[in-house]
């Protein structure tokens, strides 16, 4: 019996001393770097931090540089967004510093935003130029009001938060265009903590959420906003103008729907429309062709998250500015900044003389789609699988604010 103990801690030990050994085994053509590598992060959220942490733990002892760069002066939790915009105090949690991410201080965050991409450099608003031999883009979308993506600090964010509350309080009726997750989230939060408001939720499609999803997800969804007294029409369209997704809505005003009825409300909030922040990359697309889609300018990128056109092949893009065949959800963002991420650290590998490797693709992993409505509620959709309310509202406690205080090496205090 002690044979057979002590056979199985020395296959152990052994087994744990070549898994250790080949962890941290450094690559000798790697420890020869003279000059820097460079390698760009466009967007410090989601699928910029998946990238930049495992590139950084993977790039450790060598000369390899991490430079991320966002317009934003610290991370801002869009998941929150809307508990922002009813609870006091909420908002300002959502801006989270990033001063902590790196462990090592050669990478760094820059505050800046990016103007245009070249072939091996980065143009910022303020004209200076940051070089890369490696890029990946992922800077995500820019929603009309009320999701608020143009606040670049947590002091307007805040001040945005603050309008938004203050003016649903005064309000008697509020109108949501978008029966989305974002529109069901903003019905579900609004209902909850001001429940003397009516509000109407119009969407233009049968169903509720979008094509993927199942029928007994929109159901749940249905009730349980129904169940808070929400109105929810369906087959609705308003008759707006593209101008009008960019204003506040925060005047009484009538909007006519494509069916003649009048919504005649305090304030109106539209949840659709989203658009990819893409525009920096036009000049590469007008050069190399294939960069961006026609029309709706998502980035258009192979599964190993590469772009399409060959002669950019150290040029990724990750996450919700991509076009593709997933979820436009954080944790697919993130996923897909880790294949980047390996993908690059593969290509330097050769770069340096290495053996070549297959690159790693993204497979959409199995569906899922979870959103909260109001504080008590919710649906998560895993594959097949439909939960409601109360594991939902477990699971998306408090939009998960504290627990990315603690990814950034922060305890939150209220
Ligand atoms: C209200 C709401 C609720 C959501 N809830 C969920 C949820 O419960 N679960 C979930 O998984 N997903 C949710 N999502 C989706 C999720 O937030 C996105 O999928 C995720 O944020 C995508 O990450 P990303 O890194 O691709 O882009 P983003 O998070 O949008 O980050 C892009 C970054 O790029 C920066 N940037 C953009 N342009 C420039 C530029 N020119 N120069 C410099 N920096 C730039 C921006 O400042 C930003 O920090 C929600 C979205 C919304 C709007």
């Amino acid at each position: 019996m002690s044979l057979l103990i002590t056979s199985i801690a020395t296959g152990v030990g052994l087994a744990f001393g070549y898994f250790w050994i080949s962890k941290n085994r450094k690559i000798p053509a790697l420890m020869a770097l003279d000059a820097p590598i460079r390698v760009v992060i466009i967007g410090a959220s989601f699928g910029g931090m998946g990238a930049a942490k495992l590139l950084e733990s993977k790039c450790k002892g060598y000369n390899i540089e991490i430079t991320m760069i966002d317009q934003k002066e610290e991370f801002y939790h869009l998941i929150g967004a809307f508990r922002g915009m009813v609870e006091e105090g909420f908002a300002k949690k959502l801006w989270i510093p990033r001063d902590r991410f790196f462990k090592d201080e050669k990478h760094q965050i820059l505050n800046a935003s990016v103007s245009e991409v070249r072939k091996n450099e980065v143009l910022l608003g303020s004209d200076e130029t940051v070089p890369f031999d490696y890029l990946i883009v992922s800077s995500g979308l820019s929603y009309p009001t009320p999701v608020d993506t143009r606040s670049l600090n947590k002091q307007a964010g805040v001040q945005v938060a603050n309008e938004i509350i203050e003016t649903i309080k005064n309000a008697k009726d509020v109108l949501i265009v978008g029966g989305g997750c974002d529109g069901i989230e903003l019905a579900g939060e609004i209902a909850d903590d001001f429940p003397d408001k009516k509000v109407t939720l119009i969407h233009s499609r049968r169903k509720l959420l979008p094509g993927n999803v199942s029928d007994r997800c929109r159901a749940k969804a249905l009730q349980s906003l129904q169940k808070r007294r929400v109105e929810v029409v369906f087959n609705e369209r308003l008759i707006f103008l593209p101008e009008d997704l960019l204003q506040t809505h925060h005047t009484r005003k009538a909007w006519t729907s494509t069916s003649g009825r009048v919504y005649e409300t305090d304030v109106q909030f539209f949840c659709f429309g989203a658009k990819p922040n893409s525009s920096f990359l036009e000049p590469l697309n007008r050069e190399y062709g294939h960069v961006l889609e026609e029309k709706r300018d998502f980035v258009r990128v192979q599964s190993t998250m590469q772009l399409e056109s060959s002669k950019l092949s150290h040029i990724f893009a990750v996450g919700d500015v991509c076009n593709g065949w997933s979820e436009k959800v954080a944790g697919v963002a993130y996923r897909q900044g880790t294949i980047a991420s390996k993908n690059i650290f593969k290509l330097i590998l050769k770069r340096v003389g290495g053996p070549s490797q297959k690159l790693s693709t993204f497979k959409p992993p199995i569906q899922k789609i979870s959103f909260s409505i109001g504080r008590t509620g919710g649906v998560t959709q895993v594959g097949f699988i439909v939960a409601g309310d109360y594991l939902t509202s477990k699971f998306k406690k408090d939009a998960g604010v504290p627990r990315f205080w603690k990814y950034f090496g922060y305890e939150l205090i209220d």
